[in-house]
């Protein structure tokens, strides 16, 4: 057998939708980017939601926007995809790492110890498809003494008064914690919808914005909207129309739309999504039927008291190895046939953060987590009789290390 690792969910009705694109006339962001993001807002109950061209590009926009860069600190977790502190460093910030809980998400505690009068925003990952603690990292911002020491330097950072908290949703589009979606838990949080991710447009993502009083969302999402766009005040679809030729630049804005013709593609996987996210949900309780059985395996939390998992990945952990045996594992199971992958490499393992003075002993529960996790195959398309193969090719990897 032959297991892809993540190939994206493409069938007649998603290509109806992007071939209906083709033919209208107009393939850049238009009414399909609109579609996209009014659906967006009713899947997930956040109050406005702005598509971009990547979550990186989607961070670096709400980082300038709230006024973050030199000198600032922005607090993120050691235990995620590199693109989390490069949005940071793109905007001449600092990321601030902290260690992760046993679940991968960031440690509230280690959150709160890391916050100084430099720190403007953070910007905590949901791991997998689990979200995290919302309830204890919302409360860490809102505690007094952290409030007092937080030092305004620009309009937006006066308007909210505390440090913001951005959600790196890459993985929880569709995830849940106490009953709210992911979209509606933090000031601002931010989808991927690259390839490989649940829901994807080829490259893109999308800001829901959520922000408290006194902000209007409506404004700050046409504020972002012109952030998006050049600083342009006239879009192009706007301009196309007859006699709409004038426009303004009125700062430096990015640029980093979506195009419709993306947004086609997401707009077909997001009508099915709740079919798509039956079918995740069966594939992670198949695993889980089978690797809670087992004593030299590790679940990862998929339902909690508090939390519902979109089921991204399956980061199964082998209890009792080291790293070394952990890439031998790897290695066996891809010589059968199965493609397999490790979320994350610790960011203070790579070069680039290395280079900058990160090191990876300040972060044990980060290591600890990665040395030995192993993510499994889990997409809709995946059939019983696959993810039985995967279980016993895993279950024959961790034997042939005996
Ligand atoms: C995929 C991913 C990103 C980057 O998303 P892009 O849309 O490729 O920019 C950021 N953070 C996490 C945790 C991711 O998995």
């Amino acid at each position: 057998m032959e297991i892809p690792f993540s190939p994206p969910f493409v069938n007649d009705e998603i290509i109806n939708e992007v071939v209906d694109t083709l033919r209208s006339g107009w393939i850049t962001t238009g009414p399909k980017v609109k579609q996209l993001e009014k659906e967006v807002v009713e899947l997930t109950g956040c109050p406005e939601a702005l598509a971009v061209n990547s979550w990186t590009s989607g961070a670096i926009l709400v980082l300038k926007w709230f006024g973050v860069g030199k000198g600032d600190e922005v607090i993120i977790p050691a235990y995620t995809y590199s693109a989390t502190a490069l949005s940071v460093i793109h905007c001449g910030a600092t990321p601030i790492m902290v260690d992760v809980l046993d679940d991968f998400t960031m440690d509230p505690i280690k959150l709160k110890q890391a916050i100084t009068k430099r720190t403007k925003v953070v910007m905590p990952v949901d791991f997998a498809g689990l979200m995290c603690d919302y309830e204890a990292i919302n409360e860490v911002v809102k505690d007094k003494a952290v409030v007092s020491l937080f030092t305004p330097a620009s309009e937006k950072q006066s308007d909210l008064g505390r440090i913001l908290v951005l959600s790196d949703a890459a993985h929880s589009i569709g995830a849940k914690l106490n009953e709210v979606s992911s979209g509606k838990a933090t000031d601002i949080t931010i989808f991927s919808f690259h390839a490989v991710k649940n829901v994807t447009t080829a490259e893109g993502g999308i800001i829901c914005i959520n922000l408290p009083k006194p902000f209007s969302n409506e404004e700050e999402y046409k504020l972002m909207r012109l952030w998006s766009l050049n600083g342009q005040t006239k879009d192009a679809f706007t301009k196309s129309q007859a006699g709409g030729w004038k426009y303004d630049i009125l700062f430096a804005g990015l640029k980093v739309n979506m195009p419709d013709l993306c947004a086609a593609l997401g707009l077909g996987q997001i009508r099915l999504y709740s079919q798509l996210l039956n079918e995740r949900t069966r594939i992670g309780k198949a695993y889980e039927a089978f690797f809670s059985n087992q004593a030299w395996a590790k679940c990862p939390i998929l339902v909690d008291e508090k939390r519902v998992s979109c089921n991204h990945l399956y980061a199964l952990r082998i209890n009792g190895i080291n790293e070394a045996q952990r890439d031998q594992m790897i290695e066996y199971i891809t010589d059968l046939g199965v493609a397999v992958n490790v979320h994350f490499i610790p960011m203070p393992m790579l070069t680039v953060f290395k280079d900058l003075g990160y090191r990876i002993e300040d972060y044990p529960q980060a290591y600890k987590n990665y040395a030995v996790e192993i993510s499994l195959p889990i997409y809709p398309q995946l059939t019983n009789e696959e993810v039985s193969y995967i279980c016993s090719t895993v279950e024959r990897a961790y034997k042939s290390l005996l």
